[in-house]
């Protein structure tokens, strides 16, 4: 059965959003869209194609760039991962890397990067059935999704389980730089005049500070759990 409902999830860099979002799609079967990894891969075609140099972005030729561009996500439901696809090639293992994460913010306050994907965005929502994360799932894209988390964790705590994701992958980073880029990320994010990173009015917040990953997800679900008994 679809789950006549959508989900948007929205908060901070590495507070376990996307795992929890994947627990919900897993539990619902519902489709997961990570928009996160949708702005990390324009954030890399721009680099690839050298319209980000030492830092500064050239916003009018990213212009011209982003209509050459063909962005996908899909997910799966049995293994809990996602795909991202730009132009048709996978992207997965390039769009975690520290270059990436230190321009991102960058590239997603430009107006037309974002029109692009929020249309993308809106268009998987339409027939509900999503859970999707991000920074502006509750405010912008979905202002009417059935349900709204705002998700959230102490810094040092996000940098602590972002650096020992990317120890895994062998990307050689100082827990430093991955401080300081969470730090930034947030500033930017949250300062931007287009869709700043906020907590919509009827989101409900989650701190995942001192949370193990089953609690956060049987919270999750309580919370979803109701919404679904009250409105089939
Ligand atoms: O979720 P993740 O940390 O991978 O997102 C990377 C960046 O993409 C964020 O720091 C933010 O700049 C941008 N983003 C955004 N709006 C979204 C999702 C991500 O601006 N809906």
């Amino acid at each position: 059965m679809k789950v006549p409902i959508n989900i948007a999830i929205d908060g901070h860099s590495s507070c376990g959003k996307s795992t929890i979002a994947k627990e919900i799609a897993s539990t619902y079967e519902m489709n997961y869209v990570d928009t996160g990894a949708m702005y990390r891969a324009i954030t890399l075609s721009c680099i690839q194609h050298n319209l980000i140099m030492n830092g500064n972005v050239n916003t009018d030729l990213i212009k011209k760039h982003i209509d050459t561009i063909n962005i996908r996500f899909s997910y799966d439901i049995v293994k809990k991962t996602g795909k991202t696809f730009l132009n048709n090639i996978n992207v997965d293992d390039k769009i975690r890397n520290h270059i990436v994460s230190e321009n991102v913010s960058a590239v997603s306050k430009i107006g037309y990067v974002r029109d692009k994907l929020i249309a993308i965005q809106r268009k998987i929502a339409q027939c509900k059935n999503v859970v999707m994360d991000g920074r502006d799932i509750g405010t912008k894209v979905l202002p009417n999704a059935e349900v709204k988390l705002f998700i959230t964790a102490d810094i040092y705590e996000r940098a602590k389980r972002r650096f020992s994701e990317q120890c895994s992958k062998s990307d050689n980073i100082s827990f430093d730089k991955v401080y300081q880029n969470l730090i930034n990320r947030d500033r930017e994010d949250s300062q931007r005049k287009i869709n700043p990173l906020k907590q919509a009015t009827d989101a409900i917040l989650i701190d995942t500070t001192a949370m193990s990953k089953e609690s956060q997800k049987s919270l999750a679900l309580q919370i979803i759990n109701k919404v679904i008994e009250n409105d089939l």
